[in-house]
């Protein structure tokens, strides 16, 4: 079998990490969220942490330079030789271009781009009360990534053009897997 390279894409709540949870059972790939990796240098007070916590805070985006490089490192281990799922990158047009550039410089097969699409009042209602905690789910960071996203991200999707699939994004977490599978035999 092939490479199996993922990309989630969708606005803040839509369900991508949940969603990527279920390909790296499905495939055995890794899953590689830059919110994540954040999150933990922020959690571990590392140089990079104290860096970016601010800027997470309050929901804006980290510079370009800081995640590219990070998708970068780990896109060149081991694990990820099979495939890999993106969630949460590329979020601007410069990362989808750095991103196309790596994949290349990599020798890596094409991205299967899935979008997974939700309507915005139903993303605050699901980010303000999942209550996960983070420092970010306060309602005006939510609405500041709701915001930025639109802004920056939303232009993400038509760098993809038609080789993005949208899957509707409401419904269960099994009826939403179903169909992020089917988009991506489809791909
Ligand atoms: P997430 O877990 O994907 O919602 O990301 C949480 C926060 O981490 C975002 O609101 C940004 O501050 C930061 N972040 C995550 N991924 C990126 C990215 N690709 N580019 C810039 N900032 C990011």
């Amino acid at each position: 079998m092939g490479e199996c390279n993922v990309l989630l894409i969708g606005p803040p709540g839509a369900g991508k990490g949940t969603q990527a949870a279920f390909l790296v059972e499905r495939h055995g790939i890794p899953q590689i969220s830059t919110g994540e990796i954040l999150r933990e240098a922020v959690a571990s007070g590392s140089e990079l942490g104290e860096r970016v916590r601010k800027i997470m805070e309050v929901g804006e985006l980290v510079p370009d330079e800081v995640v590219i490089q990070i998708v970068e490192q780990r896109l060149r281990r081991a694990d990820c030789a099979k495939g890999f799922v993106l969630d949460g990158f590329p979020r601007t047009p410069g990362q989808a271009k750095a991103l196309d550039a790596m994949l290349r410089r990599l020798g890596r097969a094409p991205l299967r781009v899935v979008f997974i699409e939700v309507p915005e009042a139903e993303l605050k209602r699901r980010i303000l009360s999942r209550g996960e905690g983070r420092p970010d789910d306060t309602e005006a960071a939510v609405r500041r990534r709701l915001e930025v996203y639109r802004k920056e991200t939303q232009p993400v999707l038509e760098h993809y053009g038609r080789s993005a699939v949208a899957v509707d994004g409401l419904g269960t977490v099994e009826q939403i897997a179903e169909r992020i599978a089917g988009a991506l035999d489809r791909s």
